[in-house]
């Protein structure tokens, strides 16, 4: 039985279709540890710290739940861990081709590692950080998008870059 899983993620920033799953995959083991990855393959608006933190925030309220950062390879990270499977979300087609790359990566890497894909919820399938960032440059409305402080971050780092040009 796992009893540990790994949620890794960019989160940069979190947002709740992001919450949902951990809150839903909290439910299946008896640790979650919600994992921040330094990806070097993208440029991060918020640092590593400032994610970490916003992270630990939007799950306080799960009591299964610790968070971590991490820059190691996945795969390492969650064997140094001792945990059992990686939890991933999926979206849509989109993200499956991309997913379905990595985990079976990752199975050649760790054969007794599972990767676990939660299903987006439903109101949830459009959300991503990409397009919460693009929102949030343009002024537009983040409530029931993102928990509370990360709509505060946001606005604060885009009012501080629009008053800065
Ligand atoms: P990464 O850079 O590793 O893709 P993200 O922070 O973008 O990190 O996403 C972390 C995980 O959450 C990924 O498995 C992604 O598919 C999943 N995810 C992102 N947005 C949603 C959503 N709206 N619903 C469900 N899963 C999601």
């Amino acid at each position: 039985m796992v009893k540990l899983a790994v949620y890794p993620g960019s989160f940069d920033p979190i947002h709740l279709g992001h919450v949902d799953v951990i809150e839903r995959a909290a439910k299946l083991f008896d640790t979650l540890i919600v994992a921040v990855f330094v990806n070097t393959a993208k440029t991060p608006l918020f640092n590593e710290s400032d994610r970490l933190h916003m992270v630990r925030e939007a799950t306080k309220h799960i009591s299964n739940v610790s968070v971590e950062s991490s820059d190691d390879l996945l795969v390492r990270y969650v064997q140094k861990r001792g945990a059992g499977a990686i939890v991933r979300g999926l979206r849509a087609v989109l993200d499956f081709d991309y997913e379905f790359q990595i985990a079976l990566m990752n199975k050649k890497m760790a054969p007794d590692l599972e990767t676990i894909f939660i299903l987006t919820g439903e109101k949830y399938s459009y959300l991503s950080s990409t397009l919460v960032k693009e929102l949030a440059s343009y002024g537009a409305e983040l409530k029931n998008l993102v928990p509370t402080q990360v709509e505060l971050a946001l606005n604060e780092k885009f009012y501080r870059n629009r008053g800065s040009v």
